[in-house]
């Protein structure tokens, strides 16, 4: 008997086909005994289409009613595939994240989920229900629903089975797993066997869209096993998991993301006094502005002023400029500068920790294809540059193919 939740994204889900589909597949697999949550995304476009409803009414489309209008999105998958599953003969529930138990924080549009009581989950599983969850959503203390940011069902799904202390998670997806990078920007990519959670987590938290971070975060905090793989084949995918069973399967570096969601901001000539950047990312926070890479520069020795560059997602523009607007009033600010059209290419791996020289290869690699990098960051297993966007194709493509295929010889 094994207690397992599966989840299906927006394009698994696409049309009432794709829902029998994955009904039909949920009951051939099922064992007599197994209990199954299966948590569902919106279907096909939905929550892009909502969001560009919401921008044809506001400039703003944030806060507590930009997440009940996205969280509708869910909540139609959830009934279809209940009513679905009833219509193959099989007992099933739907329920809205309030009814799963997911109690979140009340950063509306990036909610963190604080706490979850399945009671209901099991008590309808006792009874001999598949139940089918809305993912992306939960419930804030005073009552209000909340959204967990784009991708956030696959932290449902993680979460959820965490709290169940579920055997395993299943994120199907319409790829057959995790990749050592886009396999439609790199045609070499290849699929990984296994990822630990720190890796994975980079590889996301650095814009490799097949996972959200935090669902990863959560894999890691419950020590849930995450099995990514296709919708559409029976295929093995990828194990997302603490370590590595195979030596053979850890390589110096594993994959190399690209993020094309980023925007840099340079607040030129700012006061050079202490506090100063204090201020600046304080403002920033209070609005949920999730800030990246951060450099501040020395200009000259005696310069009384300084620069401060950083990244934030292109989501973010229009209330950072608001921010910035504000504090503007506040401090001197010579000039803010934004730019959209940055995109960041990262290369990760564990396995970098005991070998010098790859950062200079990587730049090496940049630099042969004549591309001028404008922020360099990097954490313990991972290596970031910020280039232009035009760039980010070729600069993954080159990356990937001279330091992981040559890697793995
Ligand atoms: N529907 C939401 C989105 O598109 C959540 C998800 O698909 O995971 O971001
Ligand atoms: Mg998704």
């Amino acid at each position: 008997m094994a207690l397992i939740v599966k989840k299906f994204g927006g394009s698994s889900v696409a049309t009432p086909e794709k829902i029998f589909n994955i009904v039909n597949r949920v009951l051939r697999d099922k064992q007599p005994d197994d209990r199954i949550v299966v948590v569902v995304s919106a279907m096909g476009d939905t929550t892009d289409d909502l969001v560009r409803l919401a921008k044809e009414v506001t400039s703003m489309p944030y806060g507590r009613e930009m997440d009940r209008l996205l969280s509708t999105g869910e909540q139609v998958t959830i009934a279809l595939m209940a009513l679905a599953f009833q219509a193959k003969g099989h007992a099933a529930v739907s329920m809205t994240g309030e009814q799963a138990g997911i109690a979140t924080s009340d950063t509306f549009g990036k909610a963190r989920i604080l706490d979850i009581e399945p009671k209901r989950v099991l008590d309808a599983l006792e009874a001999g229900n598949i139940v089918v969850v809305a993912g992306f959503q939960g419930m804030t203390e005073a009552g209000d629903i909340t959204t967990l940011g784009r991708g956030g069902s696959d932290t449902t799904a993680v979460a959820l089975a965490g709290a169940m202390k579920a055997d395993v998670c299943e994120i199907f997806t319409d790829v057959d797993g995790v990749y050592s990078t886009d396999p439609r920007v790199a045609p070499g990519a290849v699929k990984l066997k296994e990822i630990t959670y720190g890796e994975m987590l980079e590889m996301a938290r650095l814009g490799a869209g097949v996972m959200q971070p935090r669902a990863v975060e959560m894999g890691h905090r419950y020590g849930v096993p995450i099995h990514v793989r296709s919708t559409f084949s029976d295929e093995e995918g990828t194990i997302i998991r603490e370590e590595y069973t195979m030596k053979a399967n850890q390589y110096a570096i594993t994959g190399v993301a690209d993020d094309t969601n980023v925007a840099k901001v340079s607040l030129v000539g700012v006061e050079n006094v202490p506090g100063v950047a204090h201020q600046v990312f304080q403002a920033l926070a209070n609005k949920s502005i999730d800030v990246d890479m951060i450099v501040q520069s020395i200009r000259t020795t005696d310069d009384k002023r300084t620069d401060i560059v950083f990244t934030i997602t292109r989501d973010d523009v229009n209330l950072a400029k608001q921010v910035l607007e504000e504090l503007g009033q506040s401090m001197s600010i010579e000039e803010c500068v934004i730019n959209e059209n940055m995109a960041k290419v990262s290369i990760i791996g564990a396995g970098m920790l005991g070998q010098p020289g790859v950062a200079a290869k990587m730049f090496g690699i940049l630099s042969d294809e004549g591309v001028n990098i404008e922020i360099i960051s990097t954490s313990e297993i991972s290596i970031s540059c910020l280039i232009g966007e035009e760039h980010i194709k070729t600069a993954v493509r080159a990356i990937h193919d001279k330091l992981i295929l040559d890697g793995r010889g």
